[in-house]
């Protein structure tokens, strides 16, 4: 008999995603393909899953220790727990005036020239102490747990000078030692080029690569280093530059790209072997082809596109079927998407890019976890993997992007133990 502290059982349907755990994202009509098993039955220990297969066997494999909890999920769909791939959780100050000014007509230039944009949180984020960016990022974290997100990645990118960006990647240290959800730090010190350095854009790039990502690199405060390659932020020359210089520091590579032109990004991101490549809204079609080859993941992030009433769609489908591989995020932050929700950026995946909710929620499940380099072990229910898991007010895993707009998340299981709702 194979023991187990935790023991989920009826689960209506248990969606595993995959049957075995791979590093490997899907892709085409994989995608559409969710592994579920009906009347589901998952077992763990020590947080770690040790049997997985149908509610009526379980008993007969699976002994639940003393003390140990057995859920019942009464029909309900189990999932793994979501994992958001992109995603800016620190922050001082929420950005609601920007919301007001954008719904009266102003454009993106007047609210600028008005001091917002990512100038306001920088301006914010450098005025605010550790402590309070990191009362604000705990109830992001909370608010990320209540919605059934159990792992995300977390970037920095409002400090933009050496003291800020480390403190804002400290707090992302902070929330992972403090709380349940784990936060997959990203370095973001060329989210933009600060105000101070607007008319010598090349003396800030030596400061990213000399000075803030060797700091970053030595006190391990990132897995990842991310760059906004963007006409009229860091063209490619730098952009090329700053990745280089990470890679050689030993972060893995994260491109914010082709979200407001196409400047080729997804070719760079490719050819630069990153984990992934974010936005992607002007994707053009070499840069399809040149991910489709790749083993870089394509980041949607939907809600950005909504939030900010885009006029483009990216080609999302055409992606699909060319052999992308796609993860869905939230994009979750102050000015483009202030939401925690990643069963909303479900919905607007289905509605905005016509994806399937198949497609949906493998993206933002195992795909999401090949885009943050932890697939194999989030992401899917597989034994061995860890015992993330949630579950749903929902009898058909189709619901959770369709009834939105409210939480469907009943039950939150992270690492083996229950972190949200009932036992
Ligand atoms: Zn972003």
């Amino acid at each position: 008999m194979i023991t187990a502290d935790l023991l989920i059982i009826h689960a209506g349907e248990l969606v595993c995603i995959s049957d075995t755990a791979s590093d490997k994202p899907k892709r085409g009509s994989d995608l559409s393909e969710p592994h579920i098993i009906p009347d589901g039955a998952v077992a763990a220990e020590g947080g770690r899953i040790v049997w997985i297969g149908k509610a009526s066997e379980v008993h007969s494999h699976v002994e639940l220790k003393r003390g140990g909890d057995e859920i019942d999920a009464r029909g309900s769909v189990v999932t793994p727990g979501l994992v958001d791939a992109h995603t800016h959780p620190v922050f001082a100050a929420p950005r609601q005036m920007e919301f007001a000014m954008r719904a009266s007509g102003k454009t993106y230039q007047q609210i600028a020239a008005e001091g917002g944009g990512i100038a306001n949180s920088v301006a914010r984020t450098r005025a605010a102490s550790e402590d309070e960016l990191y009362a604000n990022a705990v109830k992001v974290a909370d608010r990320m747990l209540d919605y059934g997100t159990t792992t995300s990645e977390a970037k920095s990118g409002y400090g933009l000078s050496l003291a800020d960006e480390l403190k804002m990647l400290r707090v992302v240290r902070r929330v992972n030692d403090s709380h349940a959800i784990d936060w997959i730090p990203t370095a973001l010190p060329a989210h933009d080029i600060p105000s101070e350095y607007k008319s010598r854009p090349d003396e800030y790039v030596a400061l990213v690569c000399n000075e803030i990502l060797p700091a970053i690199a030595r006190e391990k405060l990132a897995r990842f280093n991310d760059v906004f390659f963007e006409t009229g932020v860091f063209n490619r020359k730098q952009s090329f530059k700053i990745q280089s210089e990470a890679r050689q520091l030993g972060f893995g590579l994260k491109f914010h790209v082709d979200e407001l032109s196409d400047v080729g990004g997804a070719q760079l991101a490719a050819e630069m072997n990153a984990v992934s490549a974010d936005h992607l809204v002007y994707i053009s079609e070499s840069g399809i082809s040149a991910l489709a080859q790749s083993n870089t993941v394509a980041v949607m992030l939907p809600g950005t596109a909504y939030f900010l009433d885009l006029p483009r769609k990216p080609p999302v489908c055409k992606m699909i079927d060319a052999g992308v591989a796609i993860a869905l995020a939230t994009d979750c932050n102050p000015g483009s998407n202030m939401t925690e929700s990643l069963q909303m950026a479900m919905n607007q995946a289905c509605v905005l890019y016509k994806m399937t909710p198949a497609e949906a929620l493998v993206a933002a499940t195992h795909n999401a976890a090949c885009a943050i380099g932890r697939a194999g072990a989030i992401g899917s229910l597989t034994v061995g993997g860890q015992c993330d898991a949630v579950i749903w007010d929902a009898s058909d895993y189709r619901e959770l992007p369709y009834h939105y707009g409210v939480n469907l998340a009943t039950t939150v299981v992270k690492k083996g133990r229950v972190v949200r709702g009932k036992v």
